[in-house]
């Protein structure tokens, strides 16, 4: 019972800490691309996010076909695309219609395999997002999430949580805004042990804004409120990616 307490207060204390922010959503139209390895669950995660966003005054464009991205029409009106996508491959022309939207200021956001373990061929992309995984050892363990950047409103007011899921091991670009880390132990791969691994970061791809988080294999694992509110404060931030000014740019 004093746990259950404990996890209604934390809920409540991440939710009302957005109360008061203006809506950034509203009147943003985003394409949410879902497919690829099943394991991560595109479907019921996209379902889970997508009423979210409507509720926020988004229009929100499904996509079960990566060939969205070669649509240049809907590419030009879109504020940001959403992907979860795992594995897969990409066409030529699939990867130019998303990599040139984002270059010119579509905004990008994703999770976990869905954004960072896509197209393993097309290092393009790769490039784009900022890393991509390599490894998660011991499958689902428990680890935690440290916040290090306190000041950034993504991670602001956020506290270091727990997750009992697949800590991603990354190679990730040094040119990465990095939000929160986890530190691995020996326990699975002695040679990381006491490795601090990026989880959350922001970055730019030409004009667009990327962001990324390593969290939430399934759709439970955003049941975390910590997990869901950082993905929700990323897309908040991403989907202003066309609208930046760049006096503003200071991230
Ligand atoms: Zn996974």
């Amino acid at each position: 019972m004093k746990k259950l307490f404990i996890i209604l207060l934390a809920i409540v204390c991440v939710s009302c800490q957005t109360t008061d922010k203006e809506n950034v959503l509203k009147d943003k139209v985003i394409l949410f691309v879902y497919g690829g390895w099943d394991g991560h669950e595109p479907k019921q995660c996209h379902d889970l996010l997508k009423p979210w966003l409507e509720e926020q005054g988004a229009t929100v464009y499904s996509s079960q076909s990566l060939d969205s991205y070669t649509n240049k029409e809907l590419m030009e009106k879109v504020d940001l695309v959403i992907q979860t996508w795992t594995m897969g491959t990409m066409t030529g022309a699939q990867e130019k219609g998303l990599t040139e939207a984002v270059r010119n200021g579509v905004g990008l956001a994703g999770w976990h395999g869905g954004l960072g373990d896509s197209f393993r061929n097309s290092t393009e992309y790769q490039f784009m997002v900022g890393g991509q995984w390599v490894a998660h050892p011991g499958n689902k363990v428990d680890y935690d999430v440290d916040i290090i950047d306190k000041k950034d409103p993504v991670t602001k007011g956020l506290k270091k949580f727990h997750m009992k899921s697949e800590q991603y091991y990354m190679h990730v670009d040094p040119g990465v805004k990095v939000l929160a880390t986890t530190t691995f132990n020996g326990e699975h791969a002695s040679w990381i042990d006491g490795v601090i691994m990026p989880v959350v970061w922001k970055k730019y791809y030409g004009k667009g804004r990327v962001f990324y988080s390593s969290l939430c294999h399934d759709a439970n694992d955003f049941n975390v409120p910590e997990a869901l509110e950082i993905m929700k404060r990323g897309i908040e931030w991403a989907v202003l990616s066309k609208e930046e000014d760049e006096e503003d740019d200071d991230d």
